[in-house]
């Protein structure tokens, strides 16, 4: 995987130490992750909170394995999301930006929260993000919040269509974000199936979840 990624990232004229590979590692165990670890993998996403809360737990021998959130989160489950991720992908409404927005009481010293706003790229409103429009009002609430660092956009693309068109849009709206904070410039796009396409449209952070981990469903 590693080297389709390499290039990916040499036929977009990009220099592959610019991304992230997170490995999805949902409906497996948490030896999954020590074997991914044992490989060198540190990066590793859920996108459910117990399990991913679990999974930390079971793991927290690892040192400097990192945990990103990228799935729908809860407005009253938000706060709990900072104990064990290093980062969290999918911010997608007000309310979860206002749960996240202060220290944690019981975190008191713990540095902002890395976050990036999801943005829904397809027809369905039912499907997670905000839509498009709705993203800068979005992000000036990130950045206006102490306890989150507003890193970019992230986004899933579309189950039909044409998954580049999907990432240039989303490339559109991170430079919209980053006229607002030139450091948000980072884009959290591609999973197992499109990932060249999100490289070859400036993805930094990849979210690679089967390709790696093989089906578990
Ligand atoms: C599962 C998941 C992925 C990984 O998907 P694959 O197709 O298995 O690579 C990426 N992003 C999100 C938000 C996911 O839920």
């Amino acid at each position: 995987m590693t080297e389709r990624i390499t290039s990916a990232a040499r036929d977009a004229g990009r220099d592959p130490a610019e991304l992230t590979t997170i490995v999805v590692t949902k409906f497996h165990p948490a030896d999954l992750v020590r074997d991914l670890y044992a490989l060198g993998v540190r990066d590793v996403g859920e996108n459910r909170h117990q399990e991913a809360r679990d999974k930390a737990e079971e793991t927290s021998d690892l040192e400097g394995l990192r945990w990103h959130f990228i799935g729908q989160l809860q407005s009253k489950k938000a706060r709990q999301v900072r104990r064990y991720a290093l980062s969290v992908h999918s911010l997608d409404r007000a309310s979860v930006v206002d749960a996240l927005a202060q220290p944690d009481p019981e975190l008191p010293d713990a540095p902002p929260l890395p976050a990036f706003i999801q943005v829904n790229l397809t027809e369905d409103p039912a499907r997670g993000g905000v839509q498009p429009s709705d993203v800068l009002a979005l992000a000036e609430r990130v950045l206006a919040a102490p306890a989150l660092t507003l890193q970019g956009v992230m986004a899933v693309a579309p189950l039909e269509g044409e998954a580049r068109a999907a990432f240039a849009k989303l490339r559109e709206l991170s430079d919209s974000v980053r006229t607002l904070d030139p450091a948000a410039r980072f884009i959290s796009a591609g999973m197992s199936h499109d990932f060249a396409d999100a490289i070859a449209e400036g993805a930094t952070h990849l979210r690679i979840g089967s390709a790696i981990t093989g089906n578990r469903r």
